[in-house]
């Protein structure tokens, strides 16, 4: 997937439309009027409305078919903003923000009450962050209200990395997509909980916890547990494609081979992190990075996910990459994209 050919294949710029551009004026007025605007972000593609229009962000949850008791993430113009819509206990958040932003962290803070309860799933928390994309930005200058958005995609189903990710699932149901490339960090923003008396670790993301414990100079305590109803980005399914997928580490590909019928084996497709298997047809597996690059890798996952299960494949082989840093992460999302078919 390093070849630019190939990537391509995976996440080709779609032609404008009239429900696809990078009319920010449009955008801006779809948001003013209540409506749904997918925007780019570097994590994913997120599912934007007023975060302050109840209304409009209840159709979030409509579209996403999202249990209303997941709550989103408020996106905000700069970090400067974070006092308007969250009471800021501690200057560990400020300086958090102003380091970390516009990037892939997500920070929980007490609500103020101008955020309707409906984002907050009904919590007493906020979760906010600036997003780190031009065209988002842009778009966030331009409004006096910041953009509550989850990811664009059906709720449970892979998060979307480009534009035409989108389009496929949920084009009919929204009214604006803002194309923005790629995104180039791939996966979900780190969710960081300071709303209590140290900071806790909801979700894995694109900072990895060692940049954040070393910022802070201390361990960090995670709940990465399913059963946290305030994180359902961490329910045990999640993030999963309508096909089986299994994972394994290192040599272990032999086993599951062993457990295959000949024609399960045939129809089988891999993912590899850094080189294909030698033994299995070339074409049916992707490598997430051919320089074994965690970043790369991370970049590259949900658009193999998807691109092998829009191919109709029956059951994914997912190859986990070194547990360090974004790897983390990315294993995190390959466990939870098991599905129990
Ligand atoms: P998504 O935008 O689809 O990646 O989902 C947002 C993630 O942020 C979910 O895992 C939510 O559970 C989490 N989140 C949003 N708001 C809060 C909050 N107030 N407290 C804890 N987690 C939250
Ligand atoms: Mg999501």
């Amino acid at each position: 997937m390093t070849e630019n050919g190939k990537r391509d294949y995976f996440c080709g710029m779609n032609p404008s439309s009239d429900t696809l551009g990078t009319d920010l004026d449009k955008a801006v007025a779809i948001l003013r009027a209540g409506g749904l605007v997918a925007i780019p972000t570097e994590t994913v593609y997120g599912l934007a409305a007023n975060a302050l229009d109840e209304d409009a962000v209840l159709s979030i949850f409509q579209v996403k078919n999202r249990p209303t008791f997941d709550p989103l993430i408020v996106h905000l113009a700069q970090s400067t903003q974070l006092d308007l819509y969250a009471e800021v206990p501690s200057e560990t958040a400020f300086r958090l923000a102003e380091h970390f932003w516009p990037g892939p962290l997500t920070l929980v803070l007490k609500r103020k009450s101008m955020i309707p309860d409906v984002v907050s799933a009904g919590l007493d928390t906020v979760a906010v962050r600036v997003p780190n994309h031009p065209r988002t930005l842009d778009l966030l200058s331009r409004i006096d209200f910041p953009l509550a958005a989850p990811s664009a995609n059906p709720f449970g189903y892979v998060s979307p990395t480009c534009s035409s990710h989108v389009q496929r699932q949920l084009g009919e149901k929204i009214d604006y997509i803002l194309e923005g490339g790629e995104s180039i960090i791939g996966l979900e923003s780190t969710v960081l909980d300071l709303s209590g008396q140290s900071p806790v670790i909801l979700r894995r993301g694109g900072i990895p916890e060692e940049e954040l414990e070393e910022f802070l100079g201390k361990h960090i305590q995670k709940t990465l547990s399913s059963s946290r109803p305030g994180a359902p980005g961490m329910l045990h399914s999640h993030y999963a494609p309508r096909c089986s997928l299994h994972t394994y580490t290192g040599d272990a590909w032999r086993n599951l081979v062993l457990g295959l019928t000949p024609s399960q084996f045939s129809e089988a497709y891999w993912i590899r992190f850094s080189h294909e298997l030698a033994d299995v047809e070339k074409d049916r597996q992707l490598v997430l990075s051919r320089t074994a690059d965690l970043s790369e890798a991370a970049r590259n996952l949900f658009s193999a996910i998807r691109t092998l299960d829009d191919k109709g494949a029956v059951a994914i082989y997912a190859e986990k990459v070194p547990d360090t840093g974004l790897g983390r992460a990315i294993n995190d999302r390959l466990t939870r994209a098991t599905s129990k078919k």
